[in-house]
Formats: structure tokens, sequence, C-alpha cells
């Protein structure tokens, strides 16, 4: 079996307890045993995301069910919606929400820098019916971290705060109920370290009672979160779908390990392994891509030194020495790597392997 040291964009390299977990005795979904380790899951989760809100749970489906889940439960037909826009993912934000039928209002800002924030409250003044502000935290094609902690300003108006966290839950400082964030989606296989396979959300007070006070009912029977709300955490648990049962056990598990570590500790060591690869890349021709003060220490972007075979290098990076980088997006492709140093793999034994692997391939 292939092993890899995986320091792409994700997934990252999981948590040991998350994958021993996985191989778990199935149960059924509805046995009290299996509803047991659900509940705490969402209480861990609650923890992570730094939240009270009661509806805190798992999707089933990747990163971009619970963000496909956040636009089919808060829009309808004909609403406004604010989107940043400086990566692929804010793109892929206003794309969403397109298909909701929604008037997209784009506030973009340069790839590679951070969108300010007050540009976001400028334009929500502009719309003050707009239906929410949406956000990438982190912007995992670029590595830019925007800062969204100002948004807590729109608590004071009708607009909903929806925040990306795919790569910042459990590897950067995040609070969902300190900023104000009405809803939030993350994934499990970024910086919470477990297979590809879940969506984290969590919704606020006010962003259920807009679900609850919809006109017509969510176009997405998969995704209605009334449905499933009621599913894995309502008092009767009315059958909606099977529940994956053995990335719920994993999740568990990876939360119990960063729960334990502590989670000021986890976004400690993210920083401290996110700097150790930044101060070291400039020694091989490598600069750095993100605006300066906004970049992610979990996800790197870097210009590639003059001359490097960018799929060369990174071919021989997998099939000799087994470390998995990503190159560049949209424009970025070619002349760009993504580098991620996320959960598991956040560690300074990852750094020390890339950076000695690339001094041998590059002859430094
Ligand atoms: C990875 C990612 C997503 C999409 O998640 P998938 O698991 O690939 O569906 C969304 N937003 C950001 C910021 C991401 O990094």
């Amino acid at each position: 079996m292939t092993d890899r040291l995986l320091m792409g964009p994700g997934p990252s390299n999981p948590y040991p307890d998350a994958v021993a977990a996985f191989g778990r005795p199935m149960l059924g979904h509805m046995d009290p045993e299996f509803i047991g380790i659900m509940d705490e899951t969402m209480d861990r989760l609650r923890q992570v995301f730094r939240t009270t809100n009661p509806l805190t749970l798992p999707v089933s489906g990747t990163g971009s069910a619970g963000m496909e889940a956040c636009f089919v439960n808060l829009v309808e037909c004909g609403d406004t919606v604010i989107v940043g826009a400086n990566g692929v993912f804010g793109d892929r934000m206003c794309e969403v929400a397109r298909r909701c039928g929604a008037e997209v209002v784009r506030i973009e800002e340069e790839w590679g820098r951070a969108l300010d924030p007050q540009r976001l409250l400028d334009a929500q003044a502009q719309h003050p019916h707009a239906r929410l502000v949406a956000v990438v935290h982190a912007e995992t094609s670029t590595g830019v971290r925007n800062e969204v902690a100002p948004l807590r300003a729109l608590q004071d108006t009708d607009t909903l705060f929806v925040l990306d966290t795919v790569t910042s839950l459990a590897g950067i400082p995040l609070e969902v109920d300190g900023w104000g964030v009405d809803a939030v989606y993350s994934g499990t296989q970024k910086c919470l370290s477990v297979a590809p396979g879940l969506s984290p959300v969590s919704f606020s007070p006010r962003a259920v009672e807009r679900i609850t006070s919809r006109t017509v009912p969510v176009q997405s029977w998969y995704l209605d979160l009334g449905l499933i709300a009621n599913y894995v955490a309502g008092a009767s648990r009315v059958y909606h779908h099977t529940a994956p049962v053995s990335m719920v056990y994993s999740l568990h598990a990876a939360l119990g390990v960063v729960l334990e570590e502590g989670l000021e500790n986890v976004w400690a060591r993210h920083q401290r392994v996110g700097d150790l690869l930044q101060s070291q890349l400039p020694e091989l021709g490598f600069t750095l891509l993100a605006e300066e003060g906004h970049r992610l220490p979990d996800l790197t972007t870097a210009w590639i030194p003059e001359g490097l075979d960018d799929a060369g290098v990174r071919r021989t990076l997998l099939t000799e020495y087994g470390i998995e980088v990503a190159g560049g997006l949209g424009a970025f492709a070619g002349k760009a790597w993504r580098i991620g140093c996320m959960g598991h793999t956040a560690r300074e034994r990852s750094v020390v392997a890339l950076m000695g692997a690339l001094r041998e391939i590059l002859g430094a």
C-alpha cells in the first residue's frame, strides 16, 4: 500500500486515531450507542467552532456540500447576497448562490490579497435588504487569510454572516460566536485531519429562524436542514438518510485528538510549522505569494523559482520521495505551488522532509 506525506491543499494525513476509529465495528445508524457518538461529535464540534449553537452537525458530503447547505437553506429565489471573491472558493460561492436564484453582488479583490472587510460592510449598507454576506476565511487557492472579525457588525443588521472555514477550522484561530457568524461550514480532510466525506456546519439561532420562516421549502431534499436536524438531533430521531457511520466515528476521534492537545495549542502548532516553512522556502528561490500579514500558516503559496520544471519536480517529489504538494490554480497554474501543513501533517518533521527532498532534487 502506497503511503504519502500529504502536503497539498487537502486531504492531509489523517490523525492515527481517526484512521483507527474508521475500522470500528459497524453499528446501525439508529443504534443508541451510535446516537451517543453522534451527540458527542456534535458537542465536540461546538467546542472547535467555539459556539453554543444547538444546530451544529456534520453534513454528509465534502466541504462543498456544507457550502451548498448554507445557501440552499438560507437563500430564496430573488434574494440579494453579497460575496467576497478573491479566489476559487469565493467564486464557487457566487456560483452556488446564483444557482439558488440569488442576485449576487461580488466584492472582488485581486488574488493573493486579502479582502477589506469594510468594503463588505459598505456593500451591505448599499443593499440593506441583502439576505447574507458570505466570505471565505482561509482561501486555499491563494493562501490568504481574510480578516473577518469586523463582520460582527452585521449582527446589527438583518443580513446574515456566512463563513467558509474549510481550511481554517482546527488550524487557525476561529471564533464563531465571538465574531457573530450566523452560518459556517467546514470539511473533514483539511485541518481536522480525517478522510474527505463530512462537512461540519453550525447555524446561529437567527439563521435557524430564517430557515423556519422560509416562504417556499428548501429546493434540496437531501440538504434540507430542518429534516436533517430532526434526524441527527431531534428528540424523535426521524430517519432521513443513513449517516456515514464510519466517517462519524473517525471525525469523533479526530476531534478528540484536537481537544486533548488543546485547540489553542493546535492553532499554535500550525502557526509554528507554517512559519518554519515560510522562513525556509526563500532559501531555495521561492517567493511567498500571499500578501504579508495575511498569510495562512496551514496553506502556503509561493512563486516557483525561474526555470524550475513545475510538473517535473512535483512528480519527482511524489514518486521518489512520497511527498505531495500542489500546483497553482487558475492564473497561478505553472507559476506557483500550494503547500499544505494541515492537521496531523502540521509537524516540523514534514517541513524537514520537504525541504530536504527539494534540496536534493534542485542540487542546492
Ligand atoms: C477544499 C475547500 C472547499 C471545498 O471542499 P471539498 O471538500 O473539496 O468539497 C471549500 N472551501 C475551501 C476554502 C476549501 O479549501
